[in-house]
């Protein structure tokens, strides 16, 4: 029997704000998306039982909260979409465990709800979908500039990991008359390796070094680009706050999660980067298929039942600490098997 797995980056859509995710997509299929992303007990478990996964960590459907330029708009939505999520954790706590969704718009409002979601609500962790728009519909303000580092530092002595996800990027960087460059396809994963980039560059990681990030889609290109980054930084240096390589950063503070790229390539790539420690079984429902993702992992012969236990399941376990008592009692090998 395949291994019960754990997926670490699976969407829902709160009601206030669900139909801003139809942005970012084709106009076609979006009633069938907005239905699934609104059925968690319904069509997510059902898929979440048929496809060997026991538990999602769910995060709210891109751009969610970043997407709200008014700051007090923003930290009332989060809020309520927060406490939403939080009800669909409740009805089912060993089937669902949540990300917190935050107003980045205000970092100290932020700060205060993520403490709210993770001690009050049990929350694992965060999920940021990209750049925030502050105050105009037209502004991008990523997260490593320096009104965020008390909420980093607040991230950080917490214990908790952050989730950086795509959104659509800023449309000064709209891709020159070809519409499909704009989401999952292309720019989804160029935007948020830019934003990943911004962080490690900042100095971010040396302030706060055990601040723990996670991409998904196996690391949004960054295996297969970091070396030149580092390469040419190395041979033109461009006088960037980091004090390391920024390969260092991303092998000793990120951790990639399999969404929507079932490449075995991609996979051993990854963890030829950062290690088969640091790569976590996910599917991103709706937007894919768990059948897909699980399908595939259940099937790889290129890695070791070793790796493919830390990847369906351990790895996430220990990452956001969901091992119970009893569990722990058992060898993890034999887990569910
Ligand atoms: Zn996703």
């Amino acid at each position: 029997m395949n291994i019960k797995k754990i997926a670490v980056e699976e969407h829902f859509g709160f009601p206030e704000i669900i139909d801003d995710s139809q942005k970012q997509l084709p106009q076609e299929g979006w009633p069938k998306l907005r239905q699934a992303l609104l059925e968690v007990h319904g069509r997510l478990l059902d898929e979440m039982d048929t496809c060997g996964v026991q538990t999602a960590i769910l995060s709210l459907a891109s751009p969610g909260i970043q997407a709200i330029p008014e700051k007090q708009k923003a930290t009332e939505i989060a809020r309520r979409a927060n406490d939403y999520l939080a009800d669909i954790v409740a009805k089912k706590p060993d089937r669902f465990q949540a990300l917190a969704a935050l107003p980045m718009q205000d970092p100290d409002a932020a700060s205060q709800e993520l403490v709210r979601c993770v001690k009050d609500l049990g929350f694992k962790g965060l999920c940021v979908n990209g750049f925030s728009q502050i105050d105009r519909d037209e502004s991008a303000v990523y997260c490593d500039l320096p009104q965020y580092w008390p909420f980093w530092a607040n991230v950080e002595s917490l214990g908790v990991a952050f989730y950086l996800h795509p959104r659509v990027a800023p449309s000064r960087t709209d891709l020159h008359g070809h519409p499909w460059f704009r989401g999952a396809a292309w720019s989804f994963g160029v935007e948020t390796a830019t934003h990943a980039l911004r962080l490690m560059a900042s100095g971010l990681f040396d302030t706060y070094p055990k601040l723990t990030a996670i991409l998904g889609h196996l690391g949004e290109t960054l295996p297969n680009t970091i070396w030149r980054i580092e390469h040419r930084l190395r041979v033109m240096p461009r006088g960037i706050p980091a004090k390391k390589p920024l390969g260092e950063y991303l092998r000793n503070n990120f951790y990639f999660a399999t969404s929507g790229n079932f490449s075995t390539k991609a996979l051993i790539n990854a963890i030829l980067e950062v290690g088969s420690d640091r790569i976590l079984f996910a599917a991103d429902y709706p937007f894919e298929e768990i059948s897909e993702a699980a399908d595939w992992l259940d099937n790889i012969d290129a890695i070791s039942e070793t790796d493919r236990l830390k990847i369906a399941r351990t790895n996430a376990e220990n990452l956001f600490r969901l091992r119970t008592a009893s569990d722990a009692a058992v060898p993890a090998a034999t887990l569910d098997r």
